[in-house]
């Protein structure tokens, strides 16, 4: 059974980007990237607490305030997460407005930024504080809490409400900008014949043993009776584990090899990817002057990171009287590059090579 997901473009194809993401087994939505968003309800935005920002330029940025607006009318706990700079821009946000009214302990918004070197930090700015930037703790989270792969390339930011969890890496734009994938809960199947055949019983260990692989403590040891097992010994021989990419969302990206190498650490696998494509192929020169993809650039990501499905958004308005052109355009570089595995790696450096 697939994993349910509810997924918008908020403004479409174009204009200001905003993806709309609601998690229906727990009610909770997240936003990636907080650009115009009056197009969403009250109560869509409400559901939201975490905003996954890719970076600040405006067209990305802007449904900050209204989004704050509808928020601060309830209070609570939000968090932002960003590239490097987005402590210093959420706060600057909050600290141009006057807060004197609001009741004590009203709104706490967090912030974690994610360094060059991917280590994260984190704010807590108070609406008692008036939101100073100077009262802001900054904390880094544990190494555990991070969980980067090997090549440093993808940090993992935050589990949701189901055991969802986000990740995310850096890319150049002229500016540092974070991409996202969203992994599906990991979810366990414990196979009670192999558990027979090892002389062990059931009991509460089973749900220790998930834990400690679920968080990645394959070290912990776990007693069984008088027996002391590795976690990372036990798992593999009663305990199957799956959990898929069902989301990727990559925004505002020139097209490198760089940059390509860092979105496969977040996104290999991945069901359905959202990348922008400001320009049609034909207008490469243009897209890397600006720092941007073309329909066939994010149709040759697509099938690099082998992704099941592609949605391309944040066409320029250059096109604004046929955007499904750009669609059309998108989807058949993509169908045609699904069935060539084995060459996309000299496709992309031909692609580069031209500029
Ligand atoms: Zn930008
Ligand atoms: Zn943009």
């Amino acid at each position: 059974m697939g994993y349910p997901l509810d997924v918008k473009l908020v403004n479409g194809v174009s204009g200001d980007t905003a993806l709309y993401v609601f998690f229906p087994r727990s009610g909770e939505a997240v936003l990636f990237d907080i650009g115009e968003i009056r197009k969403l309800s009250n109560r869509e935005i409400l559901r939201v607490k975490k905003v996954f920002v890719s970076h600040t330029h405006i067209d990305h940025f802007i449904g900050f305030d209204h989004f704050l607006r509808i928020h601060v009318a309830v209070g609570g706990e939000l968090t932002f997460y960003g590239p490097p700079g987005i402590i210093k821009n959420v706060a600057g946000k909050l600290q141009g407005y006057l807060w004197n009214l609001l009741q004590p302990g009203h709104l706490t918004i967090s912030v974690v930024e994610i360094a060059e070197d991917l280590s994260l930090s984190k704010a807590v700015l108070r609406s008692d504080d008036s939101f100073e930037e100077c009262k802001i703790a900054e904390i880094s989270f544990s190494p555990e809490d991070q969980r980067q792969s090997p090549a440093k390339k993808c940090v993992r930011l935050s589990t949701l409400d189901d055991g969802a969890y986000v990740e995310a890496t850096l890319v150049d734009h002229r500016c540092s900008v974070a991409s996202y994938s969203v992994q599906s809960p990991t979810l366990f199947h414990v196979d009670a014949e192999a558990v027979a055949s090892l002389g062990l019983t059931p009991g509460a260990w089973i749900g220790k043993l998930k834990d400690n692989i679920a968080q990645n403590l394959g070290k912990e040891p776990i007693m069984i009776g008088e027996k002391s097992w590795l976690s990372q010994d036990l798992a593999p021989q009663i305990l199957s584990v799956s959990s898929s990419r069902v989301l990727g969302f990559t925004t505002d990206c020139l097209f490198s090899l760089e940059n390509i190498e860092s979105l496969k650490s977040i996104l290999m696998g991945v069901a359905n990817f959202y990348c922008e494509s400001c320009f049609r192929a034909e207008d490469k020169q243009r897209a890397f002057q600006k720092k941007h993809l073309t329909t066939k650039q994010a149709a040759l990501i697509a099938a690099s990171v082998k992704a099941k499905n592609l949605v391309t958004f944040h066409y320029s308005d250059i096109y604004n009287s046929d955007f499904s052109a750009c669609t059309d355009e998108a989807q058949r570089y993509f169908s045609h590059y699904q069935g060539a595995e084995n060459e996309i790696i000299h496709m992309i450096k031909d692609e580069i090579s031209c500029f």
